[in-house]
């Protein structure tokens, strides 16, 4: 099988799961326990809220954990209900799907997976309370000037939330460079295991999980500890894995350029993260593409993991351009199993297709 879907998850790294296999002990007990099992889980636990947060720039104690980054962005929003909120009409669906439309105001993103400034200083009036806006397009890769506009928003009196999902691992991350107030991250778009994520909360936004006293009251539920564990060792892993990518991809479009198919890239590469590659090809539905890509094992996506269920075209290529490109393109995303070979047999298979 050739995975090229780690942006909707990524494959699991053996390695982490034999050292927490090897130390399973380590794992069993309940951090909140105080006898010397819930103790071992405890440290695992702490020395691992203590990398994530050296990962982000931030303080261990604005680090709180979750289920993931659906749950860390919905927390955020809840925290705004009925307040008036700026978002992008790109964002992940826990975003889209959660935000009150009448309320809210979509920026909207240009062709190259954007989103302005300017749009941004326009939209913006006294009463809107938060802005919500992603680092890395989970579809075109986009980076966008997070930095930039942080420190646009730093004097406003408003809270700035970034989600973070698809640039954690792949490109740095300081969540004072970039002034905001709160930050989400998934730990198995990296290798981590599915279901772990952090809130980062630079000011408390109260408790959203009411029961136990976990996460200093804010978040109850017993703690993830494979989860956290996996997360920070995945983290260290794909930072070192960063130039190993970005070759795959580069190779991937030299080599793609060469069969003569007609194709181009969804989004500016220039501004993309090295692990997405979206890409239109014109002559090719992406369903009878994606399938066929399947037939020969190789996993892909048109889009959203949340989307693959349904035939409906990709909400941000529509968004960018239109209707009969979102039908015609692929997300291709790169990790740390994937090699030139892998390229190779894709190339090989690409080939196939337009005879
Ligand atoms: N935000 C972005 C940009 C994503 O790509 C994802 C993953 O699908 C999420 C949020 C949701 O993350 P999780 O699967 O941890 O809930």
């Amino acid at each position: 099988m050739i995975y090229l879907d780690y942006a909707a998850t990524s494959i699991k790294r053996e390695e982490i799961l034999r050292e927490i296999f090897d130390n399973k002990e380590a794992f069993d007990g309940n951090p909140a326990s105080t006898h010397a099992s819930g103790r071992r889980a405890k440290a695992i636990l702490e020395s691992s809220r203590e990398s994530i947060a050296d990962s982000i720039g931030a303080d261990p104690s604005r680090v709180i954990f979750t289920s993931g980054a659906s749950e860390s962005n919905n927390t955020v929003l809840a925290s705004f209900r009925g307040s008036k909120l700026i978002t992008s009409n790109i964002e992940h669906d826990s975003i889209l799907n959660t935000v009150d439309k009448e309320n809210t105001i979509f920026l909207k993103a240009d062709k190259d997976g954007m989103i302005s400034l300017e749009d941004l200083k326009e939209a913006l009036s006294e009463d809107v309370k938060l802005v919500s806006l992603m680092y890395v397009n989970n579809e075109v890769g986009s980076i966008q000037r997070v930095k930039e506009i942080g420190e646009f928003l730093e004097d406003k009196d408003l809270h700035f939330h970034i989600d973070a999902v698809q640039a954690y691992g792949h490109i740095d991350i300081d969540v004072e460079k970039i002034k905001c107030d709160s930050l989400s991250l998934s730990g198995h778009k990296i290798g981590g295991l599915n279901g772990f994520g952090i809130l980062y909360l630079r000011d408390d936004l109260g408790a959203f999980i009411r029961g136990g006293e976990q996460e200093k009251d804010r978040r109850a539920g017993t703690s993830y500890t494979m989860g956290a564990y996996s997360m920070a060792r995945a983290f260290e892993k794909t930072k070192a894995e960063r130039a190993k990518i970005k070759e795959v991809k580069e190779y991937f479009i030299e080599r793609l350029k060469k069969t003569g198919i007609d194709f181009e890239v969804n989004g500016k590469l220039e501004n993309a993260s090295d692990h997405i590659l979206n890409l239109y090809f014109p002559a090719f539905r992406s369903d009878f593409l994606l399938t066929y890509l399947d037939m020969h094992g190789v996993c892909a996506s048109a889009g959203s993991a949340c989307r693959a269920g349904s035939l409906e075209p990709s909400k941000t290529i529509m968004s960018m351009y239109d209707e009969y490109r979102a039908l015609h393109s692929i997300r291709f995303s790169f990790g740390f199993t994937n090699t030139k070979e892998d390229i190779d047999k894709l190339i090989e298979i690409l080939e196939e297709v337009k005879k």
